[in-house]
């Protein structure tokens, strides 16, 4: 069985937090996409972790967590995430951890490159969480990348990376006039950091094909929602990678299996980090009692983060390309001290009520149209069934469930594993 767990907007929908809830009726957890640009926070009985490259199913230690081929993956940053989880009780090794081979790693030349970039564009910047992430696809789909998998042979690494870093320098030299790089550091950087992952490193497509033959259970995580899919999602304003749905399975290294489940993560109002569009978006006062109430600082980078009313438009679009099967709402609880709750249910887009989600400049000069839902104006965070919901509360649902035209079968109105409603 092939379930993946994605995103519906712009990210921060609490993914993790569904993650690490629904892996307990699974065997393995796949991230197929991104790399330590993400952020998810999770909270349980052994306290609060936030996880950048590990799937959210590694505080589940009877699981068996995978990072996909599709993934990037700072070795570093890695290391440094595994010793944190382990110093939290967390115990990680070959038998519930395992690095596709195909996955491509993030070098120190990339996240250079990334903060050049950004401090050259200054004021014009797109919002990079300057983790190098942008520059390291660029380099996979110029076929100038090492793999995991390099890594276990280190005659061939070396001679990928002479080749790697002397076309890298032509950019960090040659372009920003910055330091260049040496292949001797580059590969003093490797034995640090890639050296204690050898054990880890498999070739996760035919582990995942063996596994779905006997029948286990497999989930793919998604690091991001819809909204940054690159070629769906608000570019350029997006992630440099495919967020959706349809990827999961290449990015898992099983592009011959289907999913046969989606579950799509919205939240119960908008929040965006970063620049570019975000139609919904809320300011002043209203905007910043939203966000403190939410907790809205991004979990990566502890920006704050953009805050604004539920986006029919934008969500109805996000189920669309997520081909979701059913919806976990998220952060109902924070609503709870609105009189009146905003929703955008529509655009204006030159003086045209629009309800596609728009693209490019239409999208830039959308206004939202606004309508307000009667709010609960009480405590939802202890309750458990769906009955439990004060009235408004199941009305607002069920107002968003018509509006996107998917059932939601999850509520979380907490950020607690228990925290949780099921309809
Ligand atoms: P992700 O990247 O999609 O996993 O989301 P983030 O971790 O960036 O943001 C979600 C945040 O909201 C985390 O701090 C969660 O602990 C928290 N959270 C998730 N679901 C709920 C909820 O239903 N209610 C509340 N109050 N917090 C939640």
């Amino acid at each position: 069985m092939l379930t993946s767990i994605v995103g519906i907007n712009w990210g921060d929908e609490g993914k993790g937090r569904m993650v690490d809830l629904l892996a307990e009726s699974q065997d393995i957890i796949v991230r197929y996409q991104g790399g330590n640009n993400a952020g998810h926070t999770v909270i349980n009985d052994k306290g609060k972790f936030v996880l950048n490259i590990l799937p959210s199913g590694i505080l589940r230690e009877d699981k068996v967590n995978v990072i996909g081929n599709g993934m990037v993956v700072n070795i570093e940053h890695l290391c440094g995430e595994v010793a944190k989880l382990r110093e939290g009780g967390i115990s990680i090794s070959p038998a519930n951890l395992k690095i596709s081979d195909k996955a491509v790693v993030c070098c120190p030349f990339d996240v250079m490159q990334d903060c050049l970039e950004e401090d050259r564009l200054a004021d014009r910047k797109f919002g990079s969480t300057r983790r190098g992430i942008a520059p390291i696809y660029a380099d996979k789909y110029m076929k100038k990348a090492i793999r995991m998998g390099d890594i276990l042979h280190p005659d061939y690494l070396r001679s990928r990376l002479e080749t790697i870093v002397e076309w890298k320098n032509l950019t960090i030299v040659g372009s920003y006039g910055a330091k260049p790089y040496t292949v001797e550091e580059l590969l003093d950087w490797f034995k640090k950091f890639g050296e204690p992952l050898k054990d880890y490193i498999v070739d996760t497509g035919y582990y995942l094909n063996h596994a779905l033959d006997e029948g286990k259970k497999v989930m793919l995580e998604a690091q991001l929602g819809a909204l940054r899919d690159i070629d769906f999602g608000i570019y350029p304003y997006t992630t440099s990678s495919n967020t959706i749905t349809a990827y999961g399975p290449v990015g898992a290294g099983i592009p011959n299996r289907k999913v046969e489940n989606a579950i799509g993560v919205m939240k119960a109002y908008s929040t965006c980090v970063g620049e570019g569009p975000f139609t919904a978006e809320m300011f002043g006062v209203e905007a910043e009692t939203l966000r403190k109430a939410g907790g809205e600082y991004g979990a990566a980078t502890g920006r704050p983060r953009r805050v604004g009313g539920f986006d029919v438009v934008a969500s109805r679009y996000g189920c669309m390309v997520q081909a979701t099967d059913e919806i976990a709402l998220t952060k109902l609880d924070i609503l709870d001290f609105m009189e009146e709750i905003p929703v955008c249910v529509a655009y204006d887009v030159n003086g045209e009520r629009v309800d596609e989600f728009p693209s490019g400049e239409a999208l830039n000069i959308a206004k939202p149209i606004i309508e307000y839902l009667p709010g609960w104006n009480c405590s939802t965070a202890n309750c458990r069934k769906y009955e439990d919901l004060p009235e408004r509360a199941r009305e607002y649902i069920e107002y968003i469930e018509k509006a996107v035209g998917c059932n939601i079968k999850y509520i979380s109105v907490g950020a607690e594993r228990d925290a949780i409603i099921i309809k």
